[in-house]
């Protein structure tokens, strides 16, 4: 048998076998920024400090690792109750990353024309794991000028579509603003299934739904440690009734949260200044960057309640390919959506980190 006569039998399975959904996809592309400056991803640009890293390097080297994982994380799971003081009545289940979590929500709901609602431009995971999980996946688009919810249009969606769940990312990535308080309760209380409120950048926002949970029981919050400062341990939180989240813990796999990551992140949040710490210092680099960016000629930036900018330039992929050939990787958002053409989104750095930023992104718009 020919070589190319295996491969086409090969490839003949390989249809049969993989669902077209699956063959239709690409898979989640992640730059390899090589040593440039990483600004595309909102990690926080400041490692933990070298005593406390030692620290924790010597907690770490007592740990067993023969042994599986506590497969429900309880003792972490009670410190994060503690450090976000949780009510008694709140449930909290622990993802490996929040992208875990809206995928146990897109397993758990999945069926013959369920359908994932979320405004847009969003988070695109809401998207890529509707469709992985099955599920169909309807966008709203947002505002043009502010990105605010468009809330007849959402209305009018959730109406029409009945989605099984709506996200809202609180405050939104890409686009770095607050949905006002008002919007997001009108969605709430016109939802026939889910609401879940993705507060992945609530350390930069001060703002939170979870006083909110009480009086809504089909609403879930989801929160992460990965934009806080931890992006390396993958721990992402759902809070919401028992009830809902009994449901997605069947379906998640035991011991989703390795031993290693249980106990760092129980040492990290034993002190909790040092990430506060950090957050302080990128709250006032935002403003400095944001101030920046305002006075640049031909750079529209907008606010932001989170650890990134939204800026929009005359040529983005040219002035995206200029700051890559000077060393700086961003995230080009233009070609993603319509409401982006020609916008980029910048992660807040270090102030060094920004000033190169700022010097690379002034000498390639020259
Ligand atoms: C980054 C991000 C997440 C993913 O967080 P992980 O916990 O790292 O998986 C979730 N939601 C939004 C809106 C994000 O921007």
């Amino acid at each position: 048998m020919t070589r190319r006569r295996a491969g086409d039998r090969r490839a003949h399975r390989l249809d049969r076998i993989i669902r077209p959904a699956v063959r239709a996809a690409r898979a989640y592309q992640v730059p390899d920024p090589g040593d440039r400056v990483k600004l595309d991803a909102m990690e926080n640009p400041w490692p933990l400090p070298a005593a406390f890293r030692e620290r924790l390097a010597r907690t770490l080297a007592g740990v067993l690792l023969n042994r599986y994982p506590d497969p429900a994380a309880r003792r972490l799971t009670q410190s994060l109750r503690e450090a976000l003081a949780l009510p008694a009545d709140q449930a909290l289940l622990l993802g490996n990353g929040s992208d875990e979590l809206i995928q146990l929500i897109g397993l758990a709901v999945t069926g013959p024309g369920v359908t994932l609602l979320a405004p847009e431009p969003s988070f695109v995971m809401y998207r890529l794991i509707a469709e992985a999980t099955g599920c169909r996946y309807y966008g709203v688009e947002l505002n043009e000028n502010d990105f605010a919810l468009d809330v007849d249009a959402m209305l009018a969606a959730i109406e029409r579509e009945q989605p099984a769940v709506v996200f809202l990312a609180w405050p939104n990535n890409p686009t770095g603003n607050l949905f006002a308080d008002k919007d997001i309760r009108t969605v709430i209380e016109a939802a026939p299934g889910l609401v879940v409120v993705d507060e992945a950048y609530h350390a930069f926002a001060g703002v939170s739904f979870m006083p909110a949970l009480p009086e809504y029981d089909h609403l879930l919050i989801l929160r992460t440690l990965s934009k806080l400062g931890l992006a390396g341990l993958r721990i992402g939180l759902m809070i919401g009734a028992k009830a809902w989240l009994e449901q997605f813990d069947k379906l998640r796999l035991p011991y989703n949260i390795g031993t290693l990551n249980q106990i760092a992140a129980r040492e990290i949040l034993a002190w909790p200044e040092l990430l506060e710490d950090q957050v302080s210092r990128i709250l006032s680099e935002r403003q400095r960057l944001l101030a920046e960016l305002a006075e640049s000629a031909g750079v529209e930036v907008w606010p932001s309640a989170t650890n990134f900018l939204l800026f929009r330039v005359a040529r983005a992929p040219t002035v995206f390919q200029g700051l890559l050939d000077r060393g700086v990787l961003i995230k080009q958002l233009h070609g993603s959506h319509r409401l982006l053409e020609n916008c980029l989104r910048v992660t807040v750095g270090t102030p060094e980190e920004n000033n190169r930023f700022l010097e690379a992104l002034r000498d390639c718009m020259r």
